[in-house]
C-alpha cells in the first residue's frame, strides 16, 4: 500500500504532538467524551490533522451520543480507506485517511441511527482538524 503522502516515521514524531501521534499512526482512541470536537456543531470542513486531506463535513456530521464525533459519510468517498480491523477480539472497519494512511477510527453499519446511510463514522478528534466556515 502506498499513499501519496509518505513520511518517515521519525518526520511523523517531529510533526506531530505525542498524542496526535499516538492515535494518527499508531491506530490509538482519544478517551470518550474527551475530543475537542465531539459535540462541535460549527459549520466546516474536517481536514486529516496529518496532512490536511479534507476529509469530513459538517453536513454529515450527526449527534450519535457514543463520546466521539461521527459521521454518516466522507466528504469523499474516496477521501478515506476503509481496512478490516480484527485487533481487540473484533471485526471492525478501520478508516483511514486515504492521502496520508493515517488512523481515523472506525466505522460501523445498520446501528438504527436515523441518518441516510445508517453508518456511524466514528472518528477521533485529534485526527481531524475544522476549518470553520466564516460567517
Ligand atoms: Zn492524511
Amino acid at each position: 500500500m502506498s499513499y501519496d503522502v509518505e513520511k518517515p516515521d521519525e518526520q511523523w514524531r517531529a510533526e506531530l504532538t505525542p498524542a496526535e501521534y499516538a492515535v494518527l499512526r499508531q491506530a490509538g482512541t482519544e478517551p470518550a467524551f474527551t475530543g475537542e470536537y465531539t459535540d462541535t456543531k460549527a459549520t466546516g470542513v474536517y481536514s486529516c490533522r496529518a496532512c490536511g486531506a479534507e476529509l469530513f463535513t459538517s453536513t454529515e456530521k450527526f449527534e450519535s451520543h457514543c463520546g466521539w464525533p461521527s459521521f454518516y459519510d466522507p466528504k469523499d468517498t474516496d477521501a478515506v480507506e476503509l481496512i478490516q480491523d480484527r485487533s481487540h477480539g473484533m471485526v471492525r472497519t478501520e478508516v483511514r485517511c486515504a492521502r496520508c494512511g493515517s488512523h481515523l477510527g472506525h466505522v460501523f453499519d445498520g446501528e438504527g441511527y436515523p441518518t441516510p446511510t445508517d453508518q456511524r463514522y466514528c472518528i477521533n478528534s485529534i485526527s481531524l482538524r475544522l476549518t470553520a466556515d466564516e460567517s
